[in-house]
């Protein structure tokens, strides 16, 4: 049986590494546990970014890419 949980509709980013991470539905938190803020902030480099398309220049977060591939073989 498919859960939910493994319907990735959005990506995350860091402006300062190269990274990007799968959004779980509701869009709070990446599959690795990260908070993604839907704010935009001038001044914090560090915050996650939601992105509506596949970040092509990046590369996927490892955590992200186990536990997505874990989900779906389950
Ligand atoms: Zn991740």
């Amino acid at each position: 049986m498919v859960q939910a949980y493994a319907e990735i509709v959005r990506y995350a980013i860091r402006p300062i590494n190269e990274i990007y991470h799968l959004v779980t539905r509701g869009g709070q938190h990446t599959l690795c546990g990260l908070r993604v803020s839907r704010i935009a902030s001038n001044h914090s480099g560090n915050r996650l970014q939601l992105v509506h398309q596949l970040p092509t220049d990046r590369n996927i977060c490892k955590h992200c890419e186990r536990i997505k591939s874990q989900d779906t073989e389950a």
